[in-house]
C-alpha cells in the first residue's frame, strides 16, 4: 500500500525520470550543467572510446562528480573498429600471457552479466591441417575454459574433418584433419559505447562528444583543470577538476606533450584492417578463426548483424589519424588469406564495407620489437604535473582498467576514497535472455520504445533500405535520444551500416539527412553539407576494382 510519507518521493522518482528522459542526453542541456558549475570537478576524463567512457562510469558510479570531453563522437576512433570479440584471446594464451588471459576471461564473464543484450555466446571452428594441430589447440583451449571458471561460455570440443565441414559448409576441405570447437564472446563495440554514455549520463556524468580538450590548466605546476572547444559552435570553456585522466589512445601523447612539450611518444599506433562480406561466405552461425596465418597473425571470421567480418592486420604506422585508411597490402592479404581457408575465396567486389582502426599499444622501452610483440596489456601512467594517463589493454578489459586508473587516481590525487561498483552495475538497456533475431535486440530494454515510435504512424514504419530492416522511427529515436550530432554519426555508430554495407549506407544517406534536418531543426544547406562529408568519408570504405 502506498502511504502519504512516501508521496513525496514517489513523485520525486517521477520527476526525476521525466527529466532523464525529456533532457539529460541533450548536449546544451549537458553543456549547461557543465557551465553552471561552480565547484571543480572530481574527474575529468579526455577520450569518448571504450577506455575514457569506462573511467567516467566507473568514477561516477562511486559517487565522484565527472565530465568527459570527446572531440569527436563517441566511440569514432579505435572503439568503433574492433573484430567485436569480448574476449579472453586465445592468442595471448599461444604467446604465455597467462594474467592477461585470466582478467581478460573473468571481464568477459561480467560484461555478459551487465549487458546481456549486447554480449553474445560466439561459437568458434579452428580448422586444422597438420597432424599435431588439433591435439595442441584442443589442450589449449581446454585451458582456455577452465581459466574461465563459472564464467565459462561454453565446453570446447574436438571433432573429425566431416563434421567440421557440416559446421561450416564453406571450409577448404583438402588436408584438413580436424576442427576445434570452442566458445567466446561477441559484441557490437560503438553500440556498448553509446550505452556505456547513457549509464554514466542517468548516474550524473556531465558526458559531451564534439567537445576538444585544447589546453591543459595548472596552478602552480599541478594540473587543475583543462581547456575544451564546442567543435559545433566553436565556443571555447574553461572546466576545472581535481584529477584529469588522458583516456585519448592512439592520441594520448597529444594530451601529454601539452603537459610536458617534447616528451617521448608512449603509444605506437598499429593498424588494422577489417573486411566484411555477405553471409553466403560462411554459410554457418560459427566463427572460424585461423591462429597462425602465412606472417604469423591470426584471422578471424566472424558473424556480425548477418555479415561476417573478416581481419585482421597488425601495421605499425607512423601517426595516428582520425580516420585511418587501409592499405591495399592489407586488403590483399586478408583476400588471400581466406581464400586459403573457404571453398569460396572473396574477391574485391564481394567486399561489402572495409574499415581500419588504430591499436594504441603501449610503446615498448626498447626500440625494433614488432606489433605482434608489443604488449597487449594496458599502462598507467603519471605525469608530475598529476596528469594521469591510460594507454593500451582491450574492449574487453575497459572495465577493469577504469577500475585500476580510478584506484590509482585516488591514491595519488588524495581523493577521497570510495569502492567501485561496475562489477555489478547494469550498463544501460541491459536485459536478461534478449531475443537476438529481433532486429532492434541491441536496445535492450529501450527496444519497447523504438517499437512504439515506430509503430505511431505509416511515416515512422517506414523502411529506409529493402535489404535492411531499418525505419524512420528507429532514425528518429536515435537522433531524440544518443546525443548525434553529424550524419555520420546515424549511420557509421548508431546503425552501423556504414561497417556492414558501405554502399546501402550512401543509398539511404539522403532520407536520413532529411529526418536529421527536420529533427534538429536544421537548414537545407546543413543537410547539404552534412551530406556531402558524409560522401567524402564513404570513399575509404568502399573497394574498386
Ligand atoms: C583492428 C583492431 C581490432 C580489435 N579487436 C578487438 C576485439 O575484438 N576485442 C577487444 O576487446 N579489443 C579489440 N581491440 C582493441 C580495442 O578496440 C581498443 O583497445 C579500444 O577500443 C581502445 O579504446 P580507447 O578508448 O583507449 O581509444 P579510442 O577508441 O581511440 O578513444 C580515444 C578517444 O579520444 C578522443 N580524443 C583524442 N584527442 C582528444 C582531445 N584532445 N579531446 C577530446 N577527445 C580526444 C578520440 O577522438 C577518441 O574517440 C581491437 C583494436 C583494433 C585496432
Amino acid at each position: 500500500m502506498v502511504r502519504s510519507k512516501h508521496i513525496p518521493l514517489i513523485a520525486y522518482h517521477i520527476l526525476r525520470t521525466t527529466y532523464h528522459i525529456l533532457y539529460i542526453m541533450k548536449r546544451e542541456t549537458i553543456i549547461h550543467l557543465l557551465t553552471s558549475r561552480v565547484e571543480p570537478f572530481d574527474f575529468i576524463v579526455i577520450g569518448g572510446g571504450a577506455t575514457g567512457l569506462g573511467v567516467a562510469l566507473d568514477a561516477t558510479t562511486r559517487g565522484y562528480s565527472v565530465a568527459l570531453f570527446e572531440q569527436s563522437d563517441f566511440t569514432k576512433a579505435t572503439s568503433s573498429r574492433s573484430t567485436k570479440l569480448v574476449h579472453g584471446g586465445v592468442r595471448y594464451l599461444a604467446q604465455g600471457n597467462v594474467s592477461l588471459v585470466f582478467e581478460a576471461l573473468r571481464e568477459r564473464g561480467i560484461l555478459r552479466k551487465n549487458a546481456p543484450h549486447l554480449v553474445k555466446d560466439q561459437r568458434f571452428l579452428i580448422p586444422c591441417y597438420r597432424w599435431w594441430e588439433g591435439p595442441f589447440y584442443f589442450c589449449g583451449l581446454v585451458l582456455y575454459d577452465f581459466m574461465a571458471g563459472i564464467l565459462r561460455f561454453g565446453r570446447s570440443m574436438c571433432i573429425g574433418p566431416k563434421r567440421s565441414v557440416k559446421t561450416i559448409p564453406n571450409l577448404r576441405q583438402k588436408g584438413l584433419t580436424a576442427g576445434i570447437l570452442y566458445h567466446d564472446g561477441q559484441f557490437d563495440d560503438s553500440r556498448l559505447g553509446i550505452n556505456l554514455v547513457r549509464t554514466a549520463v542517468d548516474a550524473g556524468a556531465c558526458v559531451l562528444n564534439y567537445m576538444r580538450v585544447t589546453g591543459l590548466l595548472k596552478e602552480d605546476g599541478k594540473i587543475s583543470g583543462v581547456s575544451v572547444r564546442d567543435e559545433e559552435t566553436n565556443t571555447e570553456y574553461t572546466i576545472k577538476s581535481k584529477a584529469v585522466i588522458n583516456a585519448t589512445g592512439v592520441f594520448a601523447d597529444d594530451i601529454l606533450q601539452m603537459d610536458t612539450p617534447g616528451k617521448r611518444p608512449s603509444v605506437r599506433p598499429s593498424q588494422g584492417v577489417h573486411l566484411v562480406l555477405d553471409m553466403s561466405f560462411l554459410q554457418s552461425d560459427y566463427a572460424i578463426m585461423i591462429p597462425k596465418t602465412s606472417d604469423g597473425r591470426v584471422l578471424f571470421a566472424v558473424p556480425w548483424h548477418d555479415k561476417v567480418v573478416v581481419g585482421t592486420t597488425d601495421t605499425l604506422m607512423k601517426e595516428a589519424v582520425e580516420e585511418p585508411v587501409a592499405l591495399e597490402e592489407e586488403i590483399n592479404f586478408i583476400l588471400t588469406t581466406a581464400g586459403h581457408y573457404l571453398t569460396r575465396a572473396p574477391k574485391r567486389s564481394d567486399v561489402l564495407s572495409v574499415f581500419a582502426g588504430l591499436r594504441p599499444l603501449a610503446a615498448p622501452r626498447s626500440e625494433g620489437k614488432k606489433t605482434k610483440e608489443i604488449s597487449r596489456s594496458h599502462k598507467i601512467i603519471r605525469e608530475d604535473s598529476g596528469l594521469i594517463s591510460i594507454i593500451g589493454g582491450k574492449w574487453t578489459t575497459y572495465r577493469r582498467m577504469a577500475q585500476e586508473t580510478v584506484d590509482f587516481a585516488i591514491r595519488n590525487m588524495r581523493i577521497s576514497t570510495h569502492d567501485c561498483v561496475t562489477e555489478t552495475y547494469p550498463i544501460h538497456g541491459a536485459k536478461p535472455n534478449p531475443n537476438f533475431s529481433d532486429p532492434l535486440y541491441v536496445y535492450g530494454t529501450d527496444a519497447d520504445e523504438i517499437r512504439e515510435l515506430i509503430n505511431s504512424s505509416p511515416e515512422m514504419s517506414e523502411r529506409l533500405h529493402t535489404h535492411y530492416p531499418f525505419t524512420v522511427g528507429e532514425v528518429s529515436w536515435i537522433i531524440r535520444n544518443e546525443m548525434v550530432c553529424t550524419l555520420e554519426d546515424v549511420l557509421a555508430r548508431r546503425l552501423r551500416i556504414l561497417f556492414m554495407d558501405a554502399r546501402a549506407a550512401l543509398e539511404i544517406a539522403p532520407q536520413v539527412a532529411e529526418i536529421l534536418m527536420a529533427e534538429q531543426g536544421k537548414d537545407p544547406a546543413w543537410k547539404d553539407a552534412q551530406l556531402t562529408a558524409f560522401k567524402q568519408l564513404v570513399s575509404n570504405y568502399i573497394l574498386n576494382d
